[in-house]
């Protein structure tokens, strides 16, 4: 049975290292309802990094003629970096019917609520200690010092955004924490609103005659 559903944009934000990357890839993995958006950014591309599956790696005069280009749903200034949204994917993807993945911060997600609030569905994950997130940025390697310290210093900032999220996660086990997002994914699409093909599933229930033992 396939009741048509509005696809929804559900949005993963935290302080770096809080292992939200780590669990986005698990979700889109397990979920093939579920499309990942890529972003367009000016940082440079981390050796585990590809072109096209982590990020679109663009310089800052193409990132400019995106945004003003209004190519991007959403775009902020992360770390000295840009960052920002296609929208064009996103739109295709909900036409069809797919589901949206976003790993953006709290600058991003507001833009996002102030366009479609009622597609959106938003979770911010917490570390459990502030140790935990260096030891999760020190063990990956892919960043220098210098940008550790500051990805901890702008931690505390990031973090104060939680209450504006629908949903907050303490990721102390990784299982756990995707257990519950999944939960909440499939709690999300069972919303009445969302369900936009009900009406007309719940009229052919009724008119369907029963066969009875009698
Ligand atoms: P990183 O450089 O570690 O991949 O990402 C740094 C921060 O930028 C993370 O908090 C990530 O969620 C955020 N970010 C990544 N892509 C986007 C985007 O397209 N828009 C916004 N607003 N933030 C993003």
């Amino acid at each position: 049975m396939n009741i048509v559903r509005r696809g929804l944009m559900l949005v993963l934000s935290s302080p770096s290292g809080a292992g939200k990357t780590t669990i986005a890839k698990s979700l889109l993995k397990q979920d093939k309802n579920l499309k990942n958006s890529v972003s367009v950014t000016t940082r440079s591309k981390r050796y585990s990094e590809a072109h096209g599956k982590d990020y679109f790696f663009k310089d800052i005069e193409e990132f400019i003629r995106m945004r003003d280009n209004e190519e991007l749903l959403e775009n902020a200034h992360v770390f000295g970096n840009y960052y920002g949204t296609p929208k064009e994917f996103v739109f295709e993807q909900l036409e069809k019917g797919f589901d949206v993945i976003f790993d953006i911060d709290w600058q991003g997600t507001q833009q996002i609520a102030h366009l479609a609030r009622n597609d959106l569905v938003t979770i911010f994950i917490l570390p459990p200690t502030l140790q935990t997130l260096y030891e999760r940025l020190e063990s990956r390697g892919e960043d220098n010092v210098e940008t550790i310290n500051k990805r901890m210093q702008d931690a505390s900032a990031e973090i104060s955004h939680w209450p504006e999220y629908d949903y907050v996660i303490v990721n102390e086990n990784f299982e756990k924490s995707l257990e519950k997002i999944t939960a909440i994914l499939e709690a999300e699409r069972s919303k009445r609103t969302r369900q936009i093909g009900l009406a007309e599933f719940v009229n052919q229930l009724r008119q369907c005659s029963v066969q009875t033992s009698e």
